[in-house]
C-alpha cells in the first residue's frame, strides 16, 4: 500500500491555504465544507472564492505568509501555483507540525487528496497515491453512475438508527444480519424515496417482529462458490457478494491469497488444505464441520478452487448437507480447464479441430485411474485431464499404447490464470521430459489434442513471456488486422 485511507474529522481545526486562484480555491472548498478553520493567505482572493465568502470558517489575510500563521494547523495546502512560493510554505507548514499537500507536485506532498464521491455522510475516496488522478477520476465518474445521491440519506438514516437496533438486538452477529437485510427491505426504499417517517413505522414493525422471534436461533446457511482457477478477475459478481457476506470461510489449497483477500476482513477463516494424497481434513470431516458451523447460525462460504460441481466433490458435499436440512445455494466458477485454454490461447473446440472436448481426471483413490481408451482417444475430440501430472509419464505411454499419435499435440497449463502461469508445449511422446525439464509443480490441467497447435497460429499472448497484457491485446488487435487486411 503506497499510503494509508484516513477521513479527518476537520470540525473546528486549523487550515491553511495559500494562494488565492482556482487551485486554492478547490482545496479551501473542500476544507470548509468538512468544517474547518480556513487561512487563506494570498494578496488578493479571486472570484473564485466569492462563493466561499459564505462559510464563516473562511479568514483571509493578505502578505506572505509568515511562520506564525501555520501554529497550530493541522492541513496546509500549498496552493499558490508558484513552485518556490510552494516549496517555502510546505517548510513552514512542516515546521509548525502540519501535513502538507501541494496540488500537482507528488515531491511536495505529505498526503494526497483522492478523488471524492460526496454522498454524505457517505464518502468514496479514490486514490492513485498521486501517481494518476486522471484515472482516479475516472473512476469516480463511473461510481457517480452506479451509486445514487440518495444513498447519502440512506447512511445518515442507518447512523440515526444504530442506537435504537443496538438495545433492541444485542448479539452482535444478528443486529448485523439485520442490519444487512435491512438495506435491501422496504424500510431503506422508503428513506431512498424520501419518506423517512414511513421508515421509521415500518423499522419499528421490523423490530417488534424480531423480537417476538428473539429466541429463535437464526439458521445458518452453506455457500458452496466456486473460487475459480485464481485469478481473482474470473469470480462471479455473486461469489464476490457472499465473500462479502459470510461469516466464516472454509478454503482448501487451491484458493491463493488474492482471493482470500476479498473475503471479508472479520469473518473466520478455516484452512482444510488438501494436498495430494494428503488430506488434511477427509471430506466426511468437512461436511459435518460446515453442518456444525451452519447450525451455529453461520453464513458458512466453502470456497472451492475452479468450480465446485468439477472434480471438486462438491456433489458429496451437498449431499451431506441435504441430509442434514441446512440450506444452501451453490455458486458456479471457471473452472481450471476453461481459464487455463483461454489464458493459454488454446480455443478447445475450435471447429476445423474438434467437435468434442472431454474432461477427465488422472488420479483416483489409490493411484491411477484406469480410463475408457476408445472414449478418449478419438480424432476431431481435445481431451483436458486435471490432477495428471503426477502420473504424466505413465499416462502418455498408456496413451500410446492405447493408439494415440505420438506426435499429437499436447500443452500443459501449469497455474493457470496466475502472475505464475506457465505453458509448456510439445507432443504426447515428447511432453514428460519438457514438464520435468520445467520443473512444473502444478497444479496442472494437461490438454491434448490438435487445438494445441493454434497458439502458435494464432500468435497469442504468452503470459509466461512476461508480455504485459495491454501489449498482449495491442498484438492481438494487430494480429486481427493483418488477418482483415490479408487479400
Ligand atoms: N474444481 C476444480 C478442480 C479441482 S481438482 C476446477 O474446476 O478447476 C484439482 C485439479 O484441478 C488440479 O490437480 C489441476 O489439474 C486442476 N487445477 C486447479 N486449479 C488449477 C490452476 N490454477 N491451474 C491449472 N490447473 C488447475
Amino acid at each position: 500500500m503506497e499510503q494509508l485511507p484516513i477521513n479527518v474529522d476537520l470540525k473546528g481545526k486549523r487550515v491553511v491555504v495559500t494562494g488565492g486562484g482556482t487551485v486554492a480555491a478547490r482545496k479551501a472548498d473542500l476544507a470548509l465544507r468538512a468544517g474547518a478553520h480556513v487561512l487563506a493567505i494570498a494578496e488578493t482572493l479571486g472570484s473564485e472564492f466569492d462563493e466561499l465568502r459564505v462559510y464563516p470558517g473562511l479568514t483571509h489575510r493578505a502578505g506572505p505568509p509568515r511562520a506564525e500563521d501555520f501554529a497550530g494547523a493541522v492541513l496546509v495546502f500549498g496552493g499558490s501555483e508558484d513552485h518556490d512560493a510552494d516549496a517555502r510554505v510546505r517548510a513552514l507548514g512542516r515546521a509548525a507540525g502540519a501535513l502538507v499537500n501541494v496540488p500537482d507536485r507528488p515531491e511536495l506532498c505529505d498526503f494526497s487528496m483522492p478523488a471524492i464521491l460526496d454522498r454524505s455522510p457517505l464518502l468514496v475516496a479514490i486514490s492513485s497515491a498521486g501517481t494518476s488522478p486522471l484515472l482516479a477520476r475516472l473512476i469516480k465518474e463511473r461510481l457517480e453512475s452506479t451509486i445514487p445521491a440518495s444513498f447519502g440519506r440512506l447512511a445518515g438514516f442507518m447512523g440515526s438508527i444504530r442506537e435504537l437496533v443496538g438495545s433492541r438486538i444485542t448479539d452482535n452477529r444478528r443486529r448485523r444480519r439485520f442490519l444487512e437485510q435491512l438495506i435491501e427491505s422496504p424500510v431503506a426504499d422508503q428513506v431512498l424515496a424520501g419518506d423517512e417517517a414511513r421508515a421509521r413505522v415500518l423499522l419499528a414493525a421490523e423490530l417488534d417482529a424480531h423480537d417476538s422471534l428473539g429466541n429463535v436461533p437464526a439458521t445458518g446457511e452453506v455457500y458452496l462458490v466456486g473460487g475459480g482457477p485464481g485469478d481473482p478477475d474470473l469470480l462471479t459478481f455473486r461469489a464476490l457478494r457472499l465473500l462479502q457476506r459470510a461469516d466464516v470461510v472454509v478454503y482448501d489449497r487451491l484458493i491463493g491469497s488474492p482471493i482470500l483477500g476479498l473475503v471479508r476482513r472479520d469473518a473466520e477463516r478455516i484452512y482444510v488444505g488438501k494436498m495430494r494424497g494428503d488430506h488434511a481434513l477427509p471430506q466426511e470431516e468437512i461436511g459435518h464441520l460446515m453442518i456444525r458451523l451452519a447450525r451455529e447460525g453461520k453464513r458458512v462460504l466453502r470456497l472451492k478452487g475452479g468450480d465446485p460441481f468439477m472434480f471438486g466433490r462438491g456433489g458429496e458435499e451437498i449431499e451431506m448437507l441435504a441430509e442434514a436440512r441446512i440450506p444452501f445455494q451453490v455458486v458456479p466458477g471457471v473452472t481450471a480447464a476453461l481459464g487455463g485454454a483461454s489464458y493459454a490461447g488454446i480455443p478447445l473446440t475450435h471447429r476445423d479441430h474438434a467437435q468434442a472436448c472431454v474432461f477427465v481426471t488422472g488420479h483416483a483413490r489409490g493411484g491411477r485411474i484406469e480410463m475408457d481408451w476408445t472414449t478418449l482417444i478419438r480424432p476431431q475430440q481435445t481431451v483436458v485431464i486435471y490432477m495428471g501430472l503426477a502420473m504424466l509419464d505413465g499416462l502418455m505411454k498408456d496413451f500410446v499404447a492405447h493408439g494415440a499419435d505420438p506426435d499429437l499435440p499436447v500443452a500443459i497449463i501449469d497455474n493457470a490464470t496466475r502472475p505464475n502461469q506457465r505453458v509448456v508445449v510439445a507432443t504426447v511422446a515428447g511432453i514428460a521430459e519438457a514438464a520435468r525439464a520445467q520443473a512444473l509443480k502444478g497444479p496442472a490441467v494437461i490438454i491434448i489434442g490438435t487445438v494445441v497447435s493454434l497458439r502458435d497460429k494464432l500468435g497469442w499472448f504468452k503470459p509466461e513471456t512476461g508480455r504485459s497484457a495491454a501489449v498482449a491485446v495491442a498484438e492481438a488487435a494487430s494480429w486481427q488486422e493483418k488477418a482483415t487486411d490479408a487479400p
